[in-house]
């Protein structure tokens, strides 16, 4: 099938400026040619005329929890619904409205960060043999924590360990049940998961002999790791481990920077978070202690973020989202505050994303031979990163997303 679009307005998301009246010709699924409106032969194409809109690459969200998203049913009364004793089956279908949501908003990849049971694999297979719509999935499974580690209760969604043997033999289990990105969890943070403190954010985990033996495991056969850390000194573990991507960088100093650069170890900073938990998390059912721990965190996290960004430091978007608030939209956001450029931002969503991901050769831009993730945005990004909101078609491999899954208009008002 081939299909042609003509848009107004083209961000091919490589950096290169916007161009305008752009055409782009996509045959089964991937794009074969990007050029000037009139100067490719559509013959046998189905046209997809824009031209007051604009074209972007589909979103990558490089920091998502599938089972963690907490929504309220369409029409349904609560703001959130808690996820605390629930079946199996009540999580899969709220994991795939959560699916939907990201991928209407124009989120055509995400990794999910970790969920129990391998249940993100299981989800990646699921969407991608057609089972649900959803953005594809890039795996991780629970998180590896250290014995005493992850937040009592929450074990499906963490599995602790102790010792080299242990942790080694963990991760080779992760490869079996297919994962892609073995993800470690280095540090304790504000809530340990559900919104509940176990400690002061910070609290260093794992030993970095224990964290290089999950690493050395995961990359036998290519797969990726990253590291959920806090405190300056679990970042700097991460990175002594050879993790190849650091989760949140919360409390950055100079010395994690300068490791970060001679390394090339990039960040997913995850700031979307803390800022809905600080605005909304007493409305959704948090204690005000969070809201509190989260305004703290988020002022010292967002100063030590601008430094990153200024000494040079790859940072790729992610939202962590356990609620609809922390949208990737509000992520590119708060990532123009911290000193990018809407076009930074944007390629944080995008190129970045797919580079850090290990994707580049097939998402992240619009470029020929890669995969058609498009999205059709009614504002230009570049002139407001908020307009990533005005979302109006998404089409995944080519493939038209039918919109709208979920009224969302009156949610991105409220939000931003
Ligand atoms: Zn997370």
């Amino acid at each position: 099938m081939k299909q042609l679009f003509n848009v107004g307005k083209l961000i091919d998301g490589t950096g290169a400026s916007l161009q305008e009246k752009a055409s782009v010709l996509v045959e089964d699924g991937r794009i074969v040619r990007v050029a000037a409106q009139g100067q490719i032969d559509a013959a046998g194409a189905t046209v997809i005329d824009a031209p007051n809109q604009v074209l972007i690459p589909g979103l990558i969200d490089t920091h998502f929890h599938l089972f963690l998203l907490l929504l309220q049913p369409v029409g349904g009364a609560a703001e959130v619904t808690h996820m605390a004793d629930e079946m199996i089956a009540t999580k899969v279908f709220k994991a795939a409205n959560a699916a939907k949501v990201w991928l209407q908003s124009g989120v055509t990849t995400v990794r999910d960060a970790g969920a129990g049971e391998f249940m993100a694999v299981a989800m990646k297979e699921a969407i991608r043999d057609g089972y649900t719509p959803g953005p594809r999935v890039i795996a991780s499974g629970p998180l590896i924590a250290q014995t005493g580690g992850f937040r009592p209760g929450s074990g499906s969604h963490g599995v602790e360990v102790t010792g080299v043997d242990e942790a080694r033999r963990e991760a080779r289990l992760h490869l079996k049940a297919g994962v892609d990105v073995v993800k470690i969890y280095g540090a304790s943070t504000i809530g340990g998961g559900g919104g509940r403190l176990i400690s002061e954010p910070g609290w260093t985990q794992f030993t970095v002999e224990e964290m290089r033996a999950i690493v050395e495991e995961a990359h036998k056969p290519g797969r990726l790791t990253s590291c959920h850390t806090g405190s300056a000194q679990s970042i700097k573990n991460a990175i002594l481990a050879g993790v190849d991507f650091i989760d949140h960088a919360t409390f950055m100093d100079q010395e994690c920077i300068d490791m970060l650069l001679e390394t090339n170890t990039p960040i997913v900073p995850t700031q979307a978070i803390a800022w809905s938990l600080e605005k909304f998390g007493e409305k959704m059912g948090f204690g005000p202690h969070i809201a509190r721990k989260s305004a703290e965190v988020s002022a010292v996290s967002m100063e030590c973020l601008a430094k990153a960004y200024k000494a040079g430091v790859k940072i790729a978007a992610g939202t962590d989202a356990d609620n609809p608030h922390a949208s990737l939209a509000k992520e590119c956001e708060l990532l123009v505050e911290i000193g990018m450029s809407n076009m930074e931002a944007l390629l944080a969503a995008t190129k970045t994303a797919a580079e850090i991901l290990h994707r580049s050769a097939d998402l992240g831009t619009i470029e020929a031979g890669k995969v058609a993730d498009l999205v059709l945005l009614d504002k230009n990004p570049l002139d407001d990163i908020r307009n990533l909101t005005s979302v109006s078609r998404v089409f995944q491999s080519g493939k038209e997303i039918q919109l709208p899954l979920y009224d969302l208009s009156g949610f991105f008002e409220k939000v931003h």
